[in-house]
């Protein structure tokens, strides 16, 4: 098995045990593991071409695996007023879309160089689908463990890497726990993101390319989630310190989701208190930037008016740091001189759009819209535990057809054996039926229909 070759020893913070294998947390004391500053050439040395024209900050393998990652473009925003201006660096462009690529290009170059047949991939999406696609790339194996509500957009897209699903059908963090435990029968490579300082190195080189692009970078607006991305971004500033390419951090801007919101839709922001929280705060503190929750809902509609206005098709959690670019603009910040890191593509969040466009119930892909229907009548007769007539059914669907069609639907279930109708006072009301059940269960598992 090779070595990893870093530039500098990993080493806990508190304990200060030096490792090799990449692990973020210390084995000994259960406390974070960082590498020192490393000073790289000047930046006039640097020809950025990918994130690879960085690896003299990187550490080193014998087998690099690479997609052409990194060196995405910074645009500015130039149709929304208020903040006109505002440089956003276009992570989406990335070879899956989404930043996480740059920690996959290390994390598979590792498992190729040690050997491995195998990845093991859990997260909540961009990151195994990302692996995925790099394991593909590396001729090897992969297998991702995947949360109950995964989106589908993302399961096909893991499919058409050749991923083995393995739908847990649990939270991710739940998730997470059973991929570790199937890596270690396996014995295969488990990269878990939160838990890999590959990933945090990698991700660095966001941060030295911002301060590459950008002559006057001032603040950089960042989603939160579970903060490997603002602990990496910091990274890649204290090397750029350590190269003397600038003299001071640019205020970092941690963007949250607001504690009432609707998680679902923005699941990468999801967790609520994630181990690197207190560094994260000390991070932010000691660049003299601060946190914004930001409502999901809110995040969908900046999500939409930069997709029309800008022409950017960005995924909700993205949208995070236009809507805190908005809060910020008024008071605090230059957009000019401040970049907000937009992370992912809006096409690994389609089911949400769809949902929060038509202001439909439930969305079913690759139906045809009456077999759409019908499936939303019955999901809806299964939901208000059997007590709901046609008329309701018509009004819960928004009354978007004639209430004919919905006693037409009705009929067809009762003749298929799905419904049946039972007569109270006046009124004729469904009940579902075992068959009726199944089927709605059945449906349940193979698509997106849990709760937005
Ligand atoms: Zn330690």
């Amino acid at each position: 098995m090779t070595e990893l070759r870093w530039l500098k020893k990993p080493r806990c913070n508190e304990c200060g045990q030096e490792i090799i294998e990449p692990h973020l947390w210390c084995l000994n004391c259960n406390n974070l593991i960082s590498i020192q500053p490393i000073k790289g050439p000047k930046k006039s040395n640097i020809n950025l071409k990918s994130m690879w024209s960085l690896n003299s900050f990187l550490p080193s393998f014998s087998k690099i695996v690479s997609l052409v990652e990194g060196n995405t473009p910074i645009i500015q925003i130039k149709n929304i007023p208020e903040i006109k201006g505002l440089n956003v660096k276009l992570e989406f462009r990335n070879p899956t879309s989404s930043f996480r690529d740059r920690a996959s290009s290390l994390i598979v170059s590792d498992a190729l160089s040690k050997k491995y047949n195998e990845i093991i991939g859990a997260s909540t999406g961009s990151f195994s689908i990302s692996l995925a696609a790099y394991t593909s790339h590396a001729a090897l194996k992969s297998t991702a463990f995947i949360p109950g509500n995964l989106e589908l957009s993302k399961i096909e897209q893991l499919k058409m890497y050749g991923t083995k699903i393995v739908d847990t059908n649990k939270n991710l963090d739940e998730s997470i726990k059973s991929a570790k435990n199937y890596a270690l029968e396996q014995k295969s490579y488990f990269p878990t993101p939160n838990d890999n300082l590959l990933t945090i190195e990698g991700q660095k080189t966001i941060g030295l390319e911002l301060i590459l692009q950008l002559a006057n970078i001032e603040n950089v607006i960042i989603p939160r989630g579970s903060g490997t991305l603002i602990l990496s971004i910091f990274r890649g500033f204290e090397d750029a310190i350590e190269s003397g390419w600038i003299k001071k951090y640019p205020k970092i801007f941690a963007v949250s989701l607001k504690s009432s919101s609707n998680s679902h839709i923005a699941e990468s922001l999801e967790m609520k208190a994630p181990p690197l929280l207190d560094h994260i705060k000390k991070i932010i503190k000691k660049t003299k930037g601060k946190e914004l929750p930001i409502d999901a809902l809110d995040m969908i509609k900046n999500a939409s008016e930069v997709a029309k206005k800008e022409g950017l098709f960005i995924e909700p959690a993205s949208a995070s740091v236009i809507a805190a670019a908005k809060k910020l603009v008024h008071d605090e910040i230059d957009p000019q001189s401040t970049v907000a890191i937009l992370t992912g593509s809006g096409l690994n969040a389609l089911n949400k759009f769809a949902f929060q466009m038509r202001n439909l119930k439930k969305t079913v892909w690759g139906l045809s819209e009456t077999s759409t229907r019908r499936f939303e009548i019955l999901n809806i007769i299964a939901e208000k535990k059997n007590t709901t007539h046609g008329y309701a059914i018509w009004v819960s669907l928004g009354k978007k057809k004639t209430i004919q069609s919905i006693y037409h639907h009705l009929d067809s279930l009762n003749q298929d054996g799905l419904i049946e109708f039972k007569e109270v006072g006046n009124t004729k009301k469904c009940l579902i039926t075992k068959k009726g059940y199944e089927l709605l269960n059945k449906m349940r598992e193979i698509i997106d229909l849990r709760e937005i």
